[in-house]
């Protein structure tokens, strides 16, 4: 077969069966276009992106600003390393700083590497500025965290499918229960080696756990009093995806360390930083850290097009709108459903949870019937889904989700 040959959906999945590693389980649809809320799959059938590859297509699919500056940039010059300087660099890093208030930025390329330096960027500042002895530093995280999957990032996952012989660990974290300001101050008194707390402000591969108010606010108080950075992980919730620019404004909180990815793009490339202010980042120096293509120019032209869209086309502000409309429309119809227990989340981050074990296949089955029924969702952890569209949804586009998405559950009542 030729590689441009046209594949029906189930060539294509017997092709990546055959030929690629199986380290995903995906729903079966064959994608082949997208343009802003829908994707069309190879057969030509429409569909309503709900899940928004996990909130990097925030700006919607193919956005023609961000696709123009991909390949506006891409004809110019694509990467030169940071061996030399680029023209584009430069701008992104002002043009970032500015629009999240920080100092610096350390560019990166997927969410687990701005993860990774995140976490040498709070270890260097433990011993170079707060003066913990080498080595000793620990970093608090929370219980039922996602922060990719590199293997230190996995040495403190307690996700048993994430974990399970890829040891030995990375030492030196610290787990707490999430969303517990208790256990977060028992952690931090009377231990001097602590540098930093690492925090989802939205656990969102966990089911989309929100925190209880106040508890980011408090969070940030606890790390100043102790002298430990406060880290927000926020490459799933950041780029207006919980109805504000960034999940912890929800607080008022500034962290100490930003880290950020997926929607940095539009999800047109793999761009991520982590932000700090120069009493932070002036700790790294030359050697200490870096990356071939963070950086680059293309990576650089296509952020600033994602987060000027992000601005131009008020994205928090509809998120926010539309996320309120979703739970409220779901909500009147949980009232009277036995198969949907509830609805939680934040602007457009939410999720239902199914009436059923855990264990069971109903979130997968409801999600092939939603499939079916032209919108695409996949469950998070067992019986939870997450509904995540493009923020470039209009109310209309979203009431005709909502209706899917009923019309979908009361096929599974009862
Ligand atoms: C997706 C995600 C990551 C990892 O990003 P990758 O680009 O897949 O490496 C890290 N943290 C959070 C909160 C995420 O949702």
């Amino acid at each position: 077969m030729a590689v441009l040959d046209q594949l029906t959906s189930q060539q294509a999945i017997d092709l990546e069966n055959k030929y690629g590693a199986h380290n995903y389980h995906p729903l079966p649809v064959v994608l082949s276009r997208g343009e802003g809320v829908y994707v069309w799959d190879v057969e030509g059938k429409q569909y309503y992106d709900f899940l928004s590859a996990y909130s990097a297509v925030n700006q919607g699919h193919c956005h023609p600003k961000i696709v123009g500056a991909m390949t506006s940039q891409a004809q110019n010059l694509t990467l030169t390393s940071r061996a030399f300087y680029n023209n584009v660099l430069g701008k992104y890093e002002k043009f970032a700083c500015e629009f999240f208030g920080f100092d610096k930025l350390l560019p990166m390329n997927t969410g687990a590497e701005a993860v990774e330096t995140a976490l040498k960027l709070c270890r260097k500042w433990a011993y170079e500025v707060k003066g913990i002895d080498e080595n000793e530093a620990e970093i608090i995280v929370c219980e039922n965290n996602f922060h990719g999957r590199t293997t230190t990032i996995i040495s403190f996952s307690n996700d048993p499918v994430a974990r399970k012989n890829f040891g030995p660990f990375t030492k030196g974290f610290i787990k707490i229960e999430y969303d517990n300001l208790e256990a977060l101050e028992e952690a931090l008194k009377n231990n001097p080696n602590v540098g930093g707390f690492l925090v989802e402000p939205i656990q969102g591969e966990a089911g989309v756990y929100v925190p209880s108010e106040g508890y980011l606010t408090k969070a940030k108080a606890l790390c100043e009093k102790y002298n430990v950075l406060f880290i927000a992980d926020e490459v799933q919730t950041g780029i207006a995806r919980t109805g504000r620019l960034l999940a912890v404004n929800h607080e008022n909180v500034t962290p100490d360390i930003l880290i950020l990815g997926k929607a940095l793009s539009g999800g047109a490339y793999p761009v991520s930083a982590v932000l700090a202010n120069d009493n932070i980042m002036n700790v790294i120096k030359p050697g200490n850290h870096g990356s071939t293509f963070g950086g680059n120019p293309v990576a650089a032209a296509v952020a600033i097009a994602a987060l000027t869209v992000v601005k131009e086309e008020g994205l928090s502000d509809n998120a926010e709108t539309l996320g309120q409309l979703f739970r409220s429309e779901l909500n009147k119809f949980i009232e009277t459903s036995s198969i949907a227990k509830l609805v939680r989340g934040k602007g457009l981050l939410n999720a239902i949870l199914i009436n059923d074990e855990e264990e069971s296949d109903t979130a997968w089955n409801i999600c092939l019937a939603l499939r079916d029924n032209g919108l695409l969702a996949k469950p998070t952890h067992g019986n939870i889904i997450r509904f995540a569209p493009p923020l470039v949804m209009t109310e209309e586009q979203l009431l005709d989700c909502v209706d899917i998405i009923i019309k979908t559950l009361k096929q599974f009542e009862k």
